[in-house]
């Protein structure tokens, strides 16, 4: 129908007609059966996520470290730099997922992750909430039992499993404080680095041509303009190995607390599947 302003399209799941304008991509389905076909997936989702992509930040991190031993000055500041990325990627799934479990229910865990956008206010929000919540509050609010639990809350699950689940939890909760021990200076550092724009900073040797403030030699930095505040973002990163060390060990905490928390929202998933299987 060429010249129609508006075109009409059916729903691939329900039949139901749907317009839409002839500028706009012809939609596949509507928006509620969009909402239900997310949501059937978000299990499977999640498994399949927990099985690779929850490790990446870590692979790379650490692929980055054992680089930047051997590497040359200019290397092992492009190094140091692409660790602090992961750390920044790593907090951002970590903070999504968390915020994706928290609205199951109320919306598909995959929209809600993927859509995620770290932010000064959500990273600082976390390490607070890290800080400040005891971690009874803080496995509630997930829907997950603390690891004495376990038994009360999955009366089917077997022994073994139980048992596995308990020593995942544990280790969990070990790694969240770790993760907020990291302490207020990295997460400084990751709050100013996810105000940055998705196009990625500019690295920088110097940064005395931009704010009279000039980088220490084993420093690099990462640039951005920060078009809401009107200034420019500096973060500037020491490359010292120890440091590094540091971060990309948290970085694997929060591996761990992303694969553990899923690993106990899939027992919950699978429970609740047996107990209607006994209905
Ligand atoms: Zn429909």
């Amino acid at each position: 129908m060429p010249g129609d302003a508006s075109l009409e399209a059916t729903c691939r799941d329900c039949g139901r007609p749907l317009s839409f304008h002839a500028h706009e991509t012809r939609p596949a389905r509507c928006a509620e059966c969009f909402d239900g076909f997310l949501q059937a997936r978000d299990i499977e989702f999640l498994s399949s996520y927990a099985e690779l992509g929850v490790t990446s930040r870590r692979i790379i991190a650490e692929t980055c470290l054992r680089a930047l031993v051997t590497g040359s000055p200019p290397a092992r500041k492009v190094l140091a730099m692409s660790i602090m990325e992961q750390y920044v990627h790593a907090a951002g799934d970590l903070v999504g997922l968390m915020h994706a479990l928290r609205q199951r229910g109320r919306q598909p865990i995959m929209r809600a992750f993927l859509g995620f956008k770290l932010d000064r206010a959500s990273a600082v929000a976390f390490f607070q909430e890290l800080a400040t919540t005891p971690q009874t509050e803080l496995m509630a609010s997930l829907g997950l039992p603390m690891p004495d639990e376990i038994p009360a809350r999955f009366p089917s699950l077997p022994k073994g499993d139980a048992r596995d689940l308990k020593r995942a939890l544990t280790q969990m909760l070990g790694d969240l404080k770790h993760t907020g021990d990291m302490g207020e200076g990295v997460a400084l550092a990751l709050a100013q680095a996810a105000g940055e724009s998705r196009a990625g900073a500019a690295m920088t040797k110097q940064s005395a041509w931009l704010d009279n403030v000039g980088l220490k030699p084993n420093q690099v930095a990462a640039i951005a303009i920060d078009e809401q505040r009107r200034t420019i973002n500096i973060t500037a990163i020491s490359v010292d190995e120890k440091r590094l060390q540091n971060i990309v060990s948290v970085i694997g905490a929060m591996t761990n607390i992303s694969s553990s928390l899923i690993y106990g929202v899939l027992t919950v998933h699978q429970e609740s599947e047996r107990r209607q299987a006994r209905l």
